[in-house]
């Protein structure tokens, strides 16, 4: 039997796939959509900040988003995408379960990973009462007692942007803090409590924060905290498929709609953007789609290859 070939093969089926899934499915495009079930936002209770869904749980997002894809034959593949590989064309893809599959363009959209340290308590709270974005978590826990972790220049950016949510802030630096007096100087006249300390405890009480543990023997009552752990790109199919990385590491190097630098190999969402949110990851999946159908209107006609016909 012949392996599956479609127009477009997406993999990743969440903010940025399921929107790139849509506008292609819409284009009347054929397309596997291939998703193993771990979104990055899956621990928080609900995903805000997005136009006419604000507050809504991300599992709801999801579904409603796979919902919406069934009149345009969408094929849903729940499962990882193992091996990817090929060109422009015919790029393969081997899945943990079930056949491979052919697809004349890729798209990625596998997001990034918070790789969050290894201390008590910190696991369990992080999307409940740890975060990572004000603009998502910041108006629930506005007035709160709060703590931002950070150092030098960026924990000291930092803490004066949570300040704007509340005025009852520590900025925790780890030991040997690099802010400059100058800007000690600031905190202290904003009111800002600065520590020179390591959290090496997040202590919970009915499933939320209540109180930080430091390495100066400290506790601190803290009801949220934010931190900006360490990221990294999920997996490792952007090596297999020879994608340039941004020079840091953090990033697929992908032109404004989502042409990553092997051609015909796409890539949306976390992935390409520094700036992290589901309706961005959302907006340029669409335009990532648009471009490859575009491409796949302008390219000349393939008598040989025979895609799976859309409804
Ligand atoms: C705790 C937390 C809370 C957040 N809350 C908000 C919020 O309230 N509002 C907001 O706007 N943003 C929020 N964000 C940011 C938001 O989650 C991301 O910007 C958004 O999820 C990015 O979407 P994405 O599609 O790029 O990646 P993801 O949502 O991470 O999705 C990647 C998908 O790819 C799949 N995948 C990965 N590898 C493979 C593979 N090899 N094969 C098949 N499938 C694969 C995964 O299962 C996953 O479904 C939050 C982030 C965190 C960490």
């Amino acid at each position: 039997m012949n392996p599956l070939h479609v127009d477009v093969a997406v993999i990743g089926g969440s903010n940025a796939g399921l929107s790139a899934a849509l506008t292609l499915g819409r284009a009347r495009r054929s397309v596997a959509l291939i998703d193993d079930g771990t979104p990055r936002n899956a621990p928080a209770g609900h995903a805000h900040n997005i136009y006419t869904r604000d507050g809504t749980p991300p599992d709801e997002l999801r579904r409603i988003g796979r919902e919406q894809l069934e009149p345009y034959g969408v094929r849903l593949l729940n499962t990882r995408v193992t091996k990817a590989g090929g060109s422009k064309g015919v790029f393969q893809l081997a899945l943990a379960a079930g056949e491979p599959l052919s697809a004349e363009r890729v798209l990625l959209a596998t997001g990034v990973s918070d790789d969050l340290p290894n201390i008590p308590g910190l696991r369990e709270l992080w999307g409940k009462s740890v975060f990572t974005c004000p603009y998502c978590h910041g108006w629930e826990v506005r007035d709160a007692p709060l703590a931002v972790l950070g150092d030098g220049d960026t924990g000291y950016g930092y803490a004066r942007m949570i300040q704007n949510w509340s005025r009852d802030l520590v900025l925790i630096t780890g030991e040997n803090t690099t802010l400059t007096d100058d800007q000690l100087n600031d905190l202290e006249a904003r009111s800002i409590g600065v520590v020179e300390a390591e959290v090496t405890e997040y202590e919970r009480r009915g499933g939320e924060l209540s109180t930080l543990h430091l390495s100066n023997s400290q506790r601190v009552a803290r009801q949220a905290v934010f931190m900006r752990p360490p990221m990294s790109l999920r997996g490792d199919l952007h090596e297999q498929l020879g994608c340039a990385l941004s020079d840091d590491g953090s990033r697929i190097v992908a032109d404004e709609m989502g042409q990553t630098s092997v051609p015909g190999v796409y890539a949306a969402g976390d992935m390409v953007s520094p700036m992290h949110a589901v309706i961005m990851a959302a907006a340029s999946g669409a335009k990532a789609a648009g471009m490859m159908n575009h491409e796949l209107v302008m390219q000349a006609p393939r008598p040989n290859v025979q895609a799976v016909a859309a409804p």
